[in-house]
């Protein structure tokens, strides 16, 4: 007998349900993918909605990966014109980099738009010096990793006590050229942890760490652990910078969320958040 071969099957995409809230377009002059091109990535991976969330703008010249302060109106209107065509959510984001003692302009921003959410970035450990960026790796020289790592920590939980942001992005950025102090590193999270544990922060799980040297998420399994145990949300994100990084590696962020314990994660409107449960 022909075995009945009339199950229905749908592709079935680790993305299908989820969000996508850090992407980023050619504005900040290093990504390619403009929103339309980001939305249509996302509905091809069935994603229940997506997030643009580009590059913050400073008051003035302060680096070459952002878009200029001329430029916001430009991001607004791409974002509204993907919206015009898309068949999923299109919610409208900022990545914003946290510097200490400049939390003034954060909240300016927040005024300029209906925004979704702001993503809080910690990218500055030290005024010049921006610890992800592959042009300024011989600062590593001038310092101890343990050091890096403190500075980097410190600032994140100050970006997390600050409550300006919807959720903490890529949380230990810092080890994305694979430089990490020796033995435990749980200790270098704790400050952050009880921080966001006191004010509500939600941490975003970031595939694009194992894009780079690091060959792992963002944050440690470690970390998500800890954050997970004091019952703090995440997000998950490719913070792709071009559309085919919409997405990527949701399977191997979702199986490490709920090996920790994780059962759902966080959608934005309006800067409210929604939790809502995995699919399966
Ligand atoms: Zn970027
Ligand atoms: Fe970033
Ligand atoms: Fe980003
Ligand atoms: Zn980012």
């Amino acid at each position: 007998m022909p075995s009945q071969i009339n199950e229905q099957q749908e592709p079935i995409f680790a993305t299908a349900g989820l969000a996508d809230y850090h992407t980023h377009t050619p504005l900040c002059k290093h990504a390619e993918g403009w929103p339309v091109e980001l939305v249509r990535r996302a509905e091809e991976l069935q994603l229940a909605e997506i997030g643009i969330s580009d590059h913050n703008p400073m008051p003035e010249k302060f680096d070459d990966w952002r878009m200029d302060l001329e430029e916001l109106p430009l991001y607004l209107e791409a974002v509204a014109h993907a919206r015009e065509k898309a068949r999923i959510p299109v919610r409208l984001g900022l990545e914003c980099d946290f510097l200490p003692g400049q939390e003034t302009w954060i909240e300016d921003l927040s005024k300029e738009a209906d925004w979704d959410y702001l993503i809080g970035s910690v990218h500055y450990v030290l005024p010049g010096w921006d610890v992800d960026n592959p042009a300024k790796l011989s600062e590593w020289t001038r310092y101890s990793v343990d050091d890096v790592w403190q500075i980097y920590f410190e600032t994140f939980e100050k970006a997390i006590r600050s409550g300006l942001f919807d959720f903490m992005a890529h949380p230990d950025l810092v080890k994305k050229f694979g430089r990490r102090p020796e033995g435990d590193l749980r200790w270098f999270y704790e400050g952050c942890i009880a921080a966001a544990a006191e004010v509500g922060a939600l941490f975003e799980l970031s595939t694009a760490g194992l894009r780079k040297d690091c060959r792992e998420l963002y944050p440690s399994r470690d970390f998500l652990q800890m954050a997970c145990d004091a019952g703090i949300g995440i997000v998950i994100n490719s913070d792709a910078h071009a559309p085919l990084e919409v997405g990527k590696d949701y399977d191997a962020a979702v199986a490490l969320a709920k090996e920790v314990g994780y059962d759902g994660v966080w959608f934005f409107e309006g800067r409210e958040r929604l939790f809502k449960p995995f699919l399966k």
